[in-house]
């Protein structure tokens, strides 16, 4: 090991506290973290020169690849004018041309208004504060319920912890949330009672795939059948394209897929290419025209962060829009998801320690199981977060839940990263498991 890596190291343990993270294991004296240097396109590169398929995309954020000169350009070009100048108050020109853009994405007269934020988690706070206002200024204070389904994960920040279905995130702070009703699948959400249909003020989903319970793909035309229910019964649908927007399903974004509209459409990770922490909650005109009134009637949408709309994270995320459209990203990926596809039902097939493999575009989670039993591994061995351990030997870095392997490359990934991502975790088991 180079002294630069071993100073770094030694300085991250005494000082970086990292999230999701158990920080005696982190700071144990045989662990020895990767700290990233660089990346081009697909690959990251170490402080000691390794070089790694980013095989989760940097947590689900990377869209075009690291270094894009398209993005590079754009962030350059708005760097050498302001990095940053308040939304309060005043506006900027990358700010306002991206919610033009975003909206653009969408029918006419549907997803018109944009409000920026920082992150994911302030997407959905800013949905959930919006709907829960909203229905406030139109004297329909009976409607509070929030609908959350199973496995869900919204983010970190209280509220849309609180949505959040994954017990080990979410149990401790589960008092402090939204009113919340927790279905598990369509069926639950279309048996509840009329009366908890009529007080209900939003149904919030990750449309087709819920990323942080391990990739969990929903049974088709069952957004189609959500969106029917809060027409039905006049609640507002808020849908988590945080993972799975731009271009990760295949599509621009998931609810293309069903041809859904949602009230509100909360996106961050990909927004700005996986550049920069920005973060977009789209909705209606009807949403937007009962925050209208007189001053001192108090309407105005009250919330906001330092950082909104950031013009530095606008332009990342119009060269990112550039991107999809000179590079014709979303024609030009479908190969690639078919091969993907392939890769890994044959790899599955031919590995006694991979269960079942879901996927959607190029997002994919593999059930790793007990190769002698065929069943569940105690998770308390960390099986999966060793397999991807033993996978970084074989120039993959990508990180499981719990037992369940997820590849998410970026789209800009070739056949042969694809394919050698997964065989890499084939082998990294191979290797670890006999
Ligand atoms: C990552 C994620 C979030 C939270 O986004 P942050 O940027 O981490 O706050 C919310 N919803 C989904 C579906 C996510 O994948």
């Amino acid at each position: 090991m180079d002294e630069r890596t071993e100073q770094l190291r030694h300085l991250d343990k005494a000082h970086f506290w990292h999230p999701f993270t158990q920080m005696r294991d982190w700071g144990a004296s045989d662990s020895d973290p990767l700290i990233i240097e660089s990346g081009r396109g697909a690959i990251l590169t170490d402080t000691e020169g390794n070089e790694y398929f980013d095989g989760n995309s940097s947590i689900w954020t990377n869209v075009h690849g690291h270094c894009h000169p398209t993005i590079n350009a754009a962030i350059r070009n708005q760097l050498e004018k302001v990095a940053h100048c308040s939304a309060l108050g005043f506006s900027n020109e990358p700010a306002i041309l991206l919610a033009e853009k975003l909206s653009g994405l969408f029918p006419d007269d549907t997803l018109e208004h944009v409000f920026f934020s920082d992150d994911g988690s302030t997407a959905i706070e800013c949905a959930c504060k919006m709907a829960v206002q909203y229905r406030q200024l139109t004297g329909e204070e009976s409607r509070t319920g929030f609908v959350a389904f199973g496995g869900a994960y919204h983010g970190d920040t209280m509220g849309a912890a609180s949505l959040g279905g994954i017990g080990v995130f979410t149990d401790r702070f589960a008092s402090k949330g939204y009113p919340l009703q927790r279905v598990e699948d369509l069926e639950a959400l279309e048996a509840l009672s009329e009366e908890a249909a009529r007080s209900t003020n939003v149904v919030i989903i990750e449309p087709l795939i819920q990323g942080a319970a391990g990739m969990q793909t929903w049974p088709e035309g069952m957004l189609r059948a959500i969106r029917d229910w809060c027409d039905e019964n006049g609640a507002f649908l808020i849908l988590d394209e945080v993972m799975t927007g731009f271009g990760r399903t295949g599509k621009m974004f998931a609810c293309e897929h069903e041809g859904v509209i949602p009230d509100f459409l909360c996106l961050a990770k990909g927004l700005t290419g996986g550049y920069l922490p920005l973060a977009a909650t789209l909705t209606t005109r009807q949403v937007f025209d009962a925050f209208l009134g007189k001053y001192d009637e108090l309407k105005a949408f009250f919330y906001g962060h330092s950082y909104c709309a950031n013009p530095l994270g606008c332009a990342a995320a119009l060269g990112s829009l550039q991107v999809f459209e000179e590079e014709s990203v979303l024609d030009s990926i479908q190969p690639r998801i078919r091969y993907f596809r392939e890769a890994l039902n044959a790899v599955v097939e031919s590995s006694p320690h991979f269960g079942r493999v879901r996927q959607v575009g190029l997002a994919a989670g593999i059930d790793l199981i007990d190769a002698a039993t065929g069943g569940e591994l105690d998770w308390r061995k960390e099986t999966g977060a060793r397999v991807c351990r033993e996978a970084r030997k074989h120039g993959l870095l990508t990180r499981p839940v719990r037992d369940t392997l997820t590849l998410m490359p970026p789209l800009c990934s070739t056949e042969d990263q694809i394919g050698g991502a997964v065989s890499g975790l084939k082998q990294a088991a191979e290797d670890l498991l006999g």
